[in-house]
């Protein structure tokens, strides 16, 4: 049998692994921080409509530049965006991988503060950009400080930033991105995924975009609007971003199903964002029980939390607690939760209130 080291694929791909969130067919799904409410059915019937109406016409290329869901786009981002400040592709993962095509790449660096999304240096990777782990302070935070001084000393030419931060949950404070942003020499990628969840009081990075050409915030459909399945992720940037991701975007991309699709979602966006107030009752009812119950648990402003499955005056020395057993010991009670890698730690997704009550009810098992 071939194996993929008898190919004659690119030395830095040797040995790597793919991106692989388990896909199990479990009652309890809690490990990719998707939306658990489904499409409600009066936006399944918009959606089947918009789609057939692009039907006869799949003959034709869809249009390239997506105009009408970029307009939507920034009609839903407010901030005085325009179509022009936004561009769109198949997820948040693609418009970063483009974000990298164009101004990462052989010769070139990004820089992460990890633990952040898993996908930032496989997308590096994949582009042949040099990934450097930067560190985060004390219980995962970053200040201001802690990182200009890494951004001085490596000089990236694109720099992630992550609020709130997956896999830790936690909002940035808006002085971290004014100040990496004045400090970086090149590309600033503020990834809000999760920004819809982002408790009262937080400030998205869309706020300092005017006068910052070297800004982006790239945002998803896939988790507070409930269509990671839809896949459609955007950013918003100076309008000569947009023209820069255009040189390396394939033609066509998008196709006229997605983008039919997401207008429609968007159009019913208050029926789909319906369901974010409900989603953070059940993460601050998560953080709540599982620090009444003595864990460590980071803040967080996103559908997801990140816990120490050893209770909070266990020595916290790295392995202590082991995180994958307590992981297969919530799969066998039939919940999904997410081991980021992390020792002592795991992550779960807040989804419904009976998925916090089988959750909470699984962890009585984990000491
Ligand atoms: N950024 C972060 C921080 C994420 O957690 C995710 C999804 N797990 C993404 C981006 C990518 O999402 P998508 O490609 O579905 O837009």
């Amino acid at each position: 049998m071939t194996t993929l080291d008898d190919l004659p694929i690119r030395d830095d791909l040797r040995g790597r692994t793919p991106y692989g969130a388990p896909q199990l067919d479990v009652p309890v799904r809690l490990n990719t921080n998707e939306n658990s409410y489904p499409v409600p059915e009066p936006v399944v019937e918009a959606i089947g409509k918009a789609l057939a109406a692009e039907l006869r016409d799949l003959n034709r290329y869809p249009d390239r530049d997506a105009v009408a869901l970029r307009a939507d786009l920034a009609g839903y981002l407010g901030h005085g965006l325009t179509v022009d400040h936004v561009w769109a592709a198949n997820g948040s993962n693609e418009i970063q991988q483009q974000l990298l095509q164009a101004f990462g790449g052989p010769g070139r660096s990004a820089l992460g503060f990890v633990p952040a999304y898993s996908m930032h240096p496989l997308l590096a990777l994949g582009t042949g950009t040099r990934w450097i782990p930067a560190a985060r302070g004390v219980d995962f935070g970053l200040t201001a400080d802690e990182a200009v001084a890494q951004v001085r000393e490596h000089r990236p030419d694109v720099v992630f930033l992550c609020s709130p931060n997956n896999p830790t949950g936690t909002a940035l404070d808006p002085a971290v991105v004014a100040a990496v942003l004045d400090a970086a020499p090149g590309m600033v990628v503020v990834d809000e995924a999760y920004a819809e969840f982002a408790r009262p009081g937080t400030v998205s990075a869309l706020a300092v975009l005017p006068g910052h050409p070297r800004l982006v915030v790239t945002r998803t459909m896939s988790k507070a609007f409930g269509f990671a399945g839809g896949r459609l992720g955007y950013l918003a940037a100076d309008p000569a971003v947009v023209a820069a991701v255009q040189l390396v975007r394939l033609p066509y991309h998008l196709s006229a199903l997605t983008q039919a699709a997401a207008r429609a979602a968007l159009a019913h966006r208050d029926a789909l964002l319906g369901t974010v107030t409900a989603i953070m009752e059940q993460r601050d009812r998560i953080v709540a029980e599982l620090r009444a119950r003595g864990h460590r648990v980071a803040d967080s402003d996103a559908n997801f939390v990140l816990f120490a499955v050893g209770a909070s005056d266990a020595a916290p020395s790295p392995g202590a607690v082991d995180q994958a057993a307590a992981w297969r010991t919530l799969l066998e009670a039939g919940v999904l939760v997410r081991d980021v890698g992390l020792p002592g730690w795991l992550r779960v997704t807040a989804g419904t209130p009976t998925e916090t009550d089988a959750f909470l009810t699984a962890m009585e098992r984990v000491s």
